[in-house]
């Protein structure tokens, strides 16, 4: 039959190695897209790839998973307009491989009602991925009175979260719990304890006070991890634990886990790969909460993410402007962005090093993420909507700040071992855009995403 005519098919993906965690399939194929659907995946008789066919995009060494979807990101829409929209935060998840986002409730004002979640849902009409609200715990994130959760649940609030603070009060957290469970939605808990990290700006140990900066100790994370897991326990309502950081906290989950409690967790690429020595440099885009940890807790993290703990990679995508992070490290506020980092961090310091096959690495990234938050997304198969990602496992790129598409530019600048890099060094290489091809014009959410390859200079 003649290909061009071939009316069973718009797209075909020629080629690519298909990775799949649902079926586990991790195999050479072709998948045929009709309209917005998988139509057919082929792994035996694959077709013969024409260059001129426009119809087929060939993908021979490429990866073909299904769209990242990343559960932790903060647009600053409404409120900080100048430093991330919903639509310029879809244009750098898109530029990252990611297909589906969900943002976090700390804007100003805070995502709290149902008018703020239909706000979100109405801006995101024009975002180039999806983009999933979670709404508030609490009234204005204020940690004293519930928000209306079937309400937001109604509006299309895909889970709960004060993210930015944790729930300070047991008692408030507990209501929480049991009402989260009435309207079956995960809360999300930013685990900190604000007495113990109080005017910690790192990770205190040894480099913290080398540097003479206050330090936020581990326990100020783990006895808020312990206290969330006996409420989750106690009142059986689903519980993820966002961006974990230490070993301590590794093990409170792992225990958790054995005892098949309702707890899933994330770990962020940042602490999967970086540690307190960053901070040598002083550079304020390393100033991040939860702190970069010690070698010792990000082998554990590491660890927890291959055996399972730890069930998604979640980038905590944290856009400053300049203005706000240059300053002294002191003053400047927490968080880097991650987005269009993430699948290239993963891909050289988790995969390329033997931590995580590819096809763990895309459960994380795709399948697990789905189901804590019953997403329809995260796997490939007839019938299903083509929402899916290409990577090039072996293309190499350099991060350019200028060149990202987030509207803010707070990417660390990286560490060779033991040194730091000057203020003048940093990142060149070619702009992230011009090696990118989206297709999601023309196919809902098919994405060519590259390998980054983060190098200094
Ligand atoms: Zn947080
Ligand atoms: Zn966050």
């Amino acid at each position: 039959m003649n290909r061009r005519s071939d009316p069973t098919f718009d797209y075909l993906i020629a080629g690519a190695r298909i990775i799949d965690p649902e079926s586990g399939l991790d195999k050479v194929g072709d998948i045929y897209v009709k309209g917005k659907k998988i139509t057919r995946i082929e792994t035996e008789k694959l077709i013969s790839i024409r260059k001129k066919d426009r119809k087929i995009i060939d993908a021979r060494g490429k990866i073909c998973c299904p769209g990242l979807i990343d559960i932790h990101t903060h647009l600053r829409e409404p409120g900080r307009e100048d430093e991330e929209t919903i639509y310029t935060g879809s244009l750098a998840a898109v530029a990252g491989g990611f297909t589906t986002i969900l943002c976090m409730p700390n804007t100003q004002p805070p995502l709290d009602d149902q008018e703020s979640i239909n706000f979100i849902y109405e801006k995101a009409k024009t975002a180039k991925c999806k983009v999933y609200p979670i709404a508030c715990i609490t009234a204005g994130r204020e940690g004293k009175q519930l928000t209306e959760m079937a309400d937001l649940k109604n509006a299309g609030a895909v889970g709960i979260s004060d993210d930015g603070d944790p729930v300070s009060d047991p008692r408030i957290l507990r209501h929480a719990l049991e009402y989260s469970k009435m309207v079956d939605l995960p809360v999300i808990s930013h685990c900190e304890d604000l007495s113990l990290s109080k005017d910690g700006v790192m990770n205190e140990g040894f480099v913290s006070t080398v540097l003479g900066l206050r330090g936020i100790p581990s326990i100020a994370e783990e006895t808020i991890v312990a206290r969330d897991i006996r409420l989750a326990e106690f009142t059986g309502a689903r519980l993820h634990i966002a961006h974990v950081s230490t070993s301590g906290s590794v093990e409170l989950i792992r225990e958790a886990k054995k005892r098949k409690l309702n707890v899933t967790s994330e770990a962020t690429p940042h602490h999967l790969t970086l540690t307190d020595e960053s901070i040598k440099s002083f550079d304020t885009n390393c100033k991040v909460n939860p702190p970069l940890r010690t070698r010792k807790d990000v082998d554990a993290v590491i660890k927890g993410l291959k055996d399972g703990t730890i069930d998604c990679i979640a980038t905590d995508h944290a856009p400053h402007s300049e203005e706000e992070k240059d300053v002294e490290f002191d003053y400047a506020p927490f968080g880097m962005i991650g987005l269009e980092t993430a699948l290239g961090l993963v891909t050289t310091e988790l995969v390329e090093k033997n931590h995580l096959s590819w096809l763990q690495t895309i459960a994380r990234l795709t399948l697990n993420p789905a189901r804590i938050f019953d997403l329809q997304q995260g796997k490939i198969k007839v019938g299903a909507p083509a929402d899916l990602t290409v990577i090039d496992p072996e293309l190499e790129w350099e991060v350019v700040p200028s060149g990202l598409k987030s509207k803010s530019k707070n990417t660390r600048r990286m560490e060779t071992k033991g040194q730091s890099l000057d203020d003048h060094g940093g990142w060149k290489g070619s702009s992230h855009s011009e090696n990118v091809k989206a297709f999601e014009c023309e196919i809902d959410c098919i994405i060519f995403a590259l390998i980054i390859y983060i190098k200094m200079n």
